[in-house]
């Protein structure tokens, strides 16, 4: 560690990602919850959607998204970081997230030369509120790590509609995102492939809505990458 580097972890310590717990140094994650996470990876993942075989959601959604890839399964550790990273103002998880998201986009979608990264819009109000906007903050991280832009000004969050995480149902999450995003006005793509960045893949309504806003505008191809995608554990 260099000096600067020990002293801002001495001032801003950094809390496990998966428990809480302190760390020493710069880290982001403790040693037991890094061997819990790697066991959340999602492992025969279907190659379109990229949840675990039993959790496919592909009948639901087969046009909007071409493809979808996260990391690991929304369980555990996995869940709780995300959670304190989202509304904890863990802002710093963004980049130990964003590593791993970089990685599976590689692996899964490496033959793919994105024109942009766009990240699912929050709105203003609720931004303000929280203090950053946690899909852009992984959408910089995969842009800093990807040499791939960030597109700025598609998409919009109207203010509409509750969290999706609220919607028990494939129906109502389908009913909420309509009314919660919209194209900006004149936003206009020039047929290229777009890596489209979400936190948790749930239902896919969320990323079925933006893909479908994305290619009204003109994208070719659009892939979906999250930090974390729900489904049974194998
Ligand atoms: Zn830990
Ligand atoms: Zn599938």
């Amino acid at each position: 560690m260099g000096r600067m580097e020990s002293l801002l972890a001495a001032l801003f310590p950094h809390k496990c990602f998966g428990c809480g717990e302190l760390i020493e140094g710069t880290g982001y994650c403790c040693t037991a919850c890094r061997e819990k996470l790697l066991a959340l990876t999602v492992s025969e993942a279907c190659p379109r959607c990229g949840k675990p075989a039993g959790d496919c959601i592909c009948a639901a959604f087969p046009d909007g998204f071409d493809r979808a890839a996260a990391p690991f399964l929304y369980h555990g550790p996995v869940r709780y970081g995300i959670h304190h990273y989202k509304y904890r103002h863990k802002r710093y998880y963004a980049d130990f997230l964003s590593g791993f998201m970089a990685q599976v986009v590689k692996d899964r979608f490496g033959e793919i030369a994105f024109s942009g990264i766009v990240y699912v819009p929050m709105h203003w109000k609720k931004r303000n509120m929280r203090g950053f906007c946690p899909t852009k903050d992984l959408a910089r991280g995969l842009s800093k790590r990807l040499g791939v832009p960030v597109a700025e000004h598609l998409l919009r969050h109207t203010g509409k509609g509750k969290a999706q995480m609220e919607q028990k149902t494939a129906a109502k999450r389908l009913e909420n995102v309509r009314g919660a995003f919209e194209a900006v006005k004149g936003a206009k793509l020039d047929g290229g492939d777009y890596l489209l960045v979400d936190d948790v893949l749930t239902s896919g309504a969320t990323a079925h809505r933006c893909a479908c806003l994305l290619k009204g505008m003109g994208a070719g191809r659009v892939y979906v990458v999250t930090a974390a995608t729900t489904g049974k554990e194998s």
